[in-house]
């Protein structure tokens, strides 16, 4: 039973893992493409400090743990993070985000160190738009990465699609039709303000109603799918007669706060009640003291609002209080 209650009688039982905020990739909605100051590397947890951290959260009823970034994949000791993490008593789920480049080499390894499931950001099915978006790397690197986690045995394989106006909306039909004929999971993401210049996110921001539109307009009957293994806030559909699903993650235009189960935690040791504000407290110098630890995660839960407000922002409403000004590469998406 989780002792990670908070004041809106929200359980907690997920904790994500930012590893680094390095990336070998610039998605136009996650980083800029240059000036962006990355972390010492002496002010990064290491795999030990992450596993101290994850084991007095599991003492405290963290039961599911996601490892992202950055680019979790470009940290040379992933492996043993995973391992770390993995082997701690009371952790049942360790998954992990990634853009796939290099996924090929290392899925195998992942996978005997005890990662189950795998999330694979993949916005384009075209390698010249790949470019557009991501500004770097090869398509052609992400499906390969796609390839060797169904072969490792990774289940359910997702896909995360951040829906992008004018760049790839065009691309609905053929997701939603690629979770028709493969064992993929499609989660179409709407793209979030988060340390971000507003005037850019709004005319690129895109609500999830298109994505039921295009659905409906296929030949295939859906239905709800009551859970696609996950922890999180997708609302999960699939075509009858389908080989996988698709999600719809929607956090502006119907907002699930209520239900959110979720602490963060950055490479540089920074707790986050939530995703979308600027507060945050500081383990990496408690790292050694348990009874501090267990003091910040509670503290973590006394200071988590009750939801985030970028519904208003995007109507330009004045906020509460103060977003973050890192950007979601610096934080763990
Ligand atoms: N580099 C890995 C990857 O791309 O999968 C893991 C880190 S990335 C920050 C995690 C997820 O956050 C990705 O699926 C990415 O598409 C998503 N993401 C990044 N910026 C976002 C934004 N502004 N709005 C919505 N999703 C975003
Ligand atoms: Fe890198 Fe992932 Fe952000 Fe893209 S979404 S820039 S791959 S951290």
């Amino acid at each position: 039973m989780s002792k990670l209650i908070d004041r809106f009688g929200r359980t907690h039982d997920y904790l994500r893992i930012s590893v680094t905020d390095q990336c070998n990739l610039r998605c136009v909605y996650c980083m800029p493409e240059e000036g962006l100051e990355f972390l010492p590397h002496d002010s990064m947890l290491t795999a030990e400090e992450i596993a101290k951290i994850v084991r007095v959260g599991a003492r405290l009823g963290i039961r599911k743990i996601r490892i992202t970034g950055g680019e979790p994949l470009v940290r040379r000791d992933i492996v043993d993070i995973v391992e770390g993490v993995a082997s701690i008593p009371g952790i049942e789920d360790v998954s992990l985000t990634t853009n796939g480049l290099l996924l090929a080499g290392k899925a195998e390894a992942l996978r005997r160190a005890g990662l189950r499931r795998v999330n694979i950001s993949l916005d384009t099915l075209d390698a010249s738009k790949f470019r557009l978006i991501a500004r770097r790397g090869e398509l052609r690197k992400v499906r390969e990465g796609i390839e060797a986690a169904a072969a490792a045995g990774f289940s359910p394989i997702k896909l995360n699609c951040v829906l992008l106006k004018g760049m790839n909306d065009g691309e609905i039909d053929s997701f939603l039709r690629l979770s028709y004929e493969q064992p993929l999971h499609v989660r179409f993401i709407e793209y979030m303000p988060i340390g971000h210049d507003d005037e850019g996110w709004r005319s690129m921001y895109l609500p999830l109603d298109r994505v039921r539109e295009a659905a409906a307009a296929l030949p295939w009957e859906t239905e709800q799918v009551p859970d696609v293994k996950g922890n999180g806030p997708s609302e999960d559909w699939r075509f009858v007669g389908g080989r996988g699903s698709y999600g719809l993650i929607h956090p502006i235009s119907d907002q699930f706060c209520a239900k959110c189960n979720r602490l963060r935690l950055t490479a540089d040791g920074q707790l986050k009640p939530c995703l979308y504000w600027v507060d945050e407290l500081n383990l990496r110098h408690a790292v050694d003291d348990e009874e501090e630890l267990e003091r910040l995660f509670y503290r973590a839960l006394d200071i988590k609002p009750e939801n985030h407000e970028m519904a208003a922002r995007l109507s330009r409403e004045a906020l509460s209080h103060e977003p973050t000004a890192r950007r979601m590469s610096q934080i763990g998406g």
